[in-house]
């Protein structure tokens, strides 16, 4: 049965980059020596002239090459979003890391995978990408480059008038974000909430390095990668609020720092 066997390769491909990702985890470190920078932002990252990612954020200085966010933040996280689902008769829809999507030309059917990676460090940096391609891993290291180009820095805190306890385990006010037809609020909880929030929303927050949130959504929401850009939408937004002095204080507010995450 071909079809029987189209659906083994696909399981079969996917653990294989699995695989991959724990292997990429394990010798991170990135040849700066044999990288050549082409802009001049990557020059300076190159020549060690700026060291500091959150320079590059706090001057909107556009990332044009993924290597400049591999030399300033080598502590990265990375993550693939659920956004596809198996085909088949007896597991079909089943979650998968890709979506499958197909085009009819002339000589069959055919297929592409998109994946969408999530990246950060856990202390309040944060990107996603999406990449599509014929297979599966080009497919997979393009979303990675692309999260790594639309990194951004957050600020957490504890909005949650019910808390008040002043240290960054929330968000510090309400945000919302949309895109299509959904629309997702997320709300400031005091500490033990947890993550109450869809499950991949939920991933994307936890490698920003909140813990306890709460949320609305309102549309289609099992429109995941419409869900997913809304999440990131709205997170983007707590990063463009400036802040007063006294609220910063007041609702411990804490801007993200490149090193490890501290114990809270
Ligand atoms: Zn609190």
């Amino acid at each position: 049965m071909a079809e029987d066997n189209l659906i083994e390769d696909e399981i079969i491909e996917e653990d294989i980059v699995k695989e991959k990702i724990v292997e990429e985890k394990k010798h991170t470190a990135f040849d700066k020596e044999s990288w050549k920078p082409k802009t001049s932002l990557g020059m300076k990252v190159k020549s060690g002239e700026i060291d500091n990612l959150e320079y590059v954020l706090d001057n909107r200085l556009r990332i044009l090459e993924h290597e400049i966010v591999d030399v300033l933040m080598p502590n990265l996280v990375i993550d693939l979003l659920f956004v596809g689902q198996s085909k088949g008769k007896f597991g079909g829809g089943q979650k998968r890391v890709f979506r499958q999507t197909q085009k009819k030309t002339q000589e069959g059917n055919k297929p592409h995978f998109g994946t969408f990676a999530v990246l950060g460090n856990g202390n309040g940096y944060i990107g996603i990408g999406y990449g599509k391609s014929k297979e599966t891993v080009p497919a997979r290291e393009k979303a990675t480059r692309d999260a790594k180009q639309n990194i951004v820095k957050i600020l957490r805190g504890c909005g949650s008038w019910q808390c008040g306890c002043k240290k960054p385990h929330s968000i510090p006010f309400a945000v919302e974000g949309r895109k299509g037809s959904v629309r997702i609020r997320l709300m400031p909880a005091p500490r033990g909430t947890g993550l109450s929030i869809e499950g991949e929303c939920a991933k994307m927050l936890k490698i920003a390095g909140i813990k306890d949130i709460r949320s609305h959504t309102f549309g289609q929401t099992r429109t995941k990668v419409n869900l997913i850009y809304a999440c990131f939408e709205a997170l983007k937004k707590l990063s463009k609020i400036k802040v007063q002095e006294e609220d910063a204080e007041k609702l411990g507010i804490v801007e993200g720092a490149i090193g490890a995450q501290n114990e809270q």
